[in-house]
């Protein structure tokens, strides 16, 4: 059985009048996340790690934040295309695991509705997609809350 790792890692501002969407999850904050498409921080960064895995460059290479035919995407559409590409090449997804860095607001309420969603788009069992939450203690521009940052691994499975 052949094995592929990937990683990944993204980040985004928080700014006023945007959603907050995580993992194709609108969470209730006074702050959304900025960027051309929805701005899910979560799933780009499972996104490149799915690239990175089989060495396809990134999600940049395939949607281009200039292009207008991304605006506003929604970020679950697009990993459906990259796990289609993945698919494509005879690859299954072993497992996701992913770490949000976040100072606010708290996660925990919606760790399990985050993960069944990016389980559906990846066709796997929950069991099979890891999210963990934590703060950045304060430090940084994350500390402050200027942005929400997140890692993110894949484990890949060839039969
Ligand atoms: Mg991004």
């Amino acid at each position: 059985m052949g094995l592929r790792i990937g990683n990944g890692y993204d980040i985004h501002c928080l700014v006023r009048g945007r959603p907050l969407i995580l993992g194709g999850v609108t969470i209730p904050h006074d702050r959304g996340l900025e960027g051309h498409s929805d701005a899910d921080v979560l799933t780009h960064a499972v996104m490149d790690a799915l690239l990175g895995a089989l060495s396809l460059g990134d999600i940049g290479l395939y949607f281009p934040p200039g292009d207008p035919q991304w605006a506003g995407a929604d970020s679950l559409k697009l990993l459906a295309q990259v796990r289609a590409m993945v698919e494509q090449r005879g690859w299954q997804v072993g497992n996701v695991d992913t770490v949000i860095v976040a100072e606010q607001p708290k996660l925990k309420p919606h760790i399990a509705a985050m993960r069944s969603r990016l389980a559906e788009v990846l066709q796997v069992d929950t069991d099979q997609v890891g999210i963990k939450a934590t703060t950045n203690e304060g430090l940084g521009p994350v500390g402050r809350q200027e942005g929400i940052a997140v890692y993110a691994v894949v484990l890949l499975t060839h039969q």
